[in-house]
């Protein structure tokens, strides 16, 4: 974003997403130049952008863009990140752009979150890349011992897959929960694995929610098949089908209490507990909202701004923002107090903490910051709902081809019916 325009107006990249200099069709390096050499005390020199962009075969359209570019004279030059989606440079983000990357392993973001503690995490990334000590490992790293399993009557040898998905005290607890998933097939035993075995209900439900309990079930059946393996092992207790479904279902009971697992969690499978049942009704009831937009104190002048576009060279965002900048120039010609209102979360986050906002809606920003200079304004969030007169004027504008102004008798019926419903102080709901 231009403030004081001390970089360079060849080289860096201010004016789209690449320096101008490769847009020059001649050869050679045009000499050093600070962006602003081009500029008069009011703004571009379009005279001398001119000659020189010619000069160097540079497309005519490039000049006209640069002189829609916004100066904030007086300011420091502010540099965007395009990495991030706040525009903001982070070390995290340039250090996923120079590491090398691993093949991606989908199972992998399945076992870290909401619901699944850090303890479990970490034993079932141990799990999944094989460093969980049963007899088979140990063996296997020269530890000579006799391996026989405690989960099943008749012993066998103890092995990740027969623990964890074979034996008879893990097929009790697999089939035990599957009843919670009564739309997946019964788990194909041949040629599988654990990562099959932990996604399977989570696949055939095509469900793409990393929270579910379709992953957060098989993720905790692992966990309490070990825990109750090494009471037998180190305490001698007997291996229990019921414990380990017990303590599933207590797990899951207290995430439900502590509000970290939610009706979406188990939207479309049939949970047999009674506590997540009654949470789906309560919800279902609460959900109702009552949204009331509110009228300005005079003289405040209130700017509600709705943003809509079609195609794919825009984004919502940058349409809410140009949404904006029209409102702003508009209500500027009646008063400098200004109450600005969209149903834009995080443009109205970011205007209220002055943030600048991500690295490709830079020159607008810097549109609304300087139209707002000088102005007293706040910002407001509201939910669309409350939002409808903008709203229905934003989906004219988007069918519409060029700046159209309604005023008086001319606004859409639609959109003073609504209007009309907002000055009443008619609240709308929100279902
Ligand atoms: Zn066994």
């Amino acid at each position: 974003m231009l403030g004081e325009g001390k970089i360079s107006f060849w080289d860096d990249t201010w004016l789209k997403d690449q320096p101008i200099s490769e847009f020059c069709s001649m050869t050679g390096t045009p000499s050093f130049a600070r962006v602003e050499d081009f500029w008069t005390d009011t703004g571009w020199n379009e005279e001398v952008t001119l000659d020189v962009l010619d000069e160097w075969g540079v497309p005519r359209e490039v000049c006209e863009e640069i002189m829609d570019i916004p100066i904030n004279t007086g300011a420091k030059d502010i540099g965007r990140w395009t990495l991030t989606p706040h525009g903001n440079f982070t070390v995290a983000s340039a250090w996923e752009l120079i590491r090398n990357r691993g093949e991606k392993m989908e199972v992998y973001e399945f076992i870290w979150g909401k619901g699944i503690s850090p303890t479990i995490s970490v034993f079932l990334w141990r799990l999944l890349a094989n460093r969980i000590p049963v007899d088979a490992k140990l063996q296997w790293r020269g530890v000579s011992l006799a391996s026989k399993c405690h989960c099943c009557s008749e012993p066998d040898m103890e092995t990740r897959l027969h623990l964890f998905v074979n034996s008879e005290a893990a097929t009790g607890v697999w089939n035990h929960f599957a009843k919670w998933f009564p739309q997946a097939p019964n788990f194909d035993r041949g040629g599988c694995n654990l990562e099959d075995r932990l996604r399977w209900w989570q696949r055939h439900k095509r469900c793409n929610n990393k929270h579910h309990l379709c992953i957060l079930i098989p993720c905790l059946i692992y966990w309490f098949l070990w825990t109750e393996r090494n009471g037998c092992v180190h305490l001698e207790k007997s291996f229990k089908v019921e414990n380990i479904c017990r303590r599933i279902v207590i797990y899951l009971r207290n995430l439900v209490l502590a509000g970290h697992l939610g009706p979406e969690q188990w939207s479309e499978c049939e949970p047999k507990v009674d506590f997540m049942v009654a949470q789906t009704e309560k919800s279902k009831e609460k959900r109702v909202e009552k949204v009331l937009w509110r009228p300005p104190d005079w003289p405040r002048i209130k700017i509600n701004t709705d943003g809509s576009f079609e195609g794919r060279t825009a984004s919502g965002f940058e349409a809410e923002l140009k949404a904006l900048l029209e409102g702003v120039k508009v209500a500027k010609r009646h008063n400098t107090n200004l109450w600005l209102e969209t149903d834009a979360e995080v443009m109205s986050l970011l205007l209220e903490k002055r943030q600048l906002g991500p690295a490709e809606t830079r020159h607008t920003m810097a549109k609304i910051i300087l139209e707002l200079r000088g102005t007293q304004w706040r910002i407001s969030y509201i939910r669309r709902e409350g939002n409808k007169v903008v709203d229905c004027l934003a989906l004219l504008g988007r069918d519409s081809q060029a700046l159209e102004r309604f005023e008086g008798n001319n606004i859409p019926a639609r959109a003073r019916a609504l209007a009309r419903l907002d000055q009443l102080g008619m609240p709308s709901f929100r279902f």
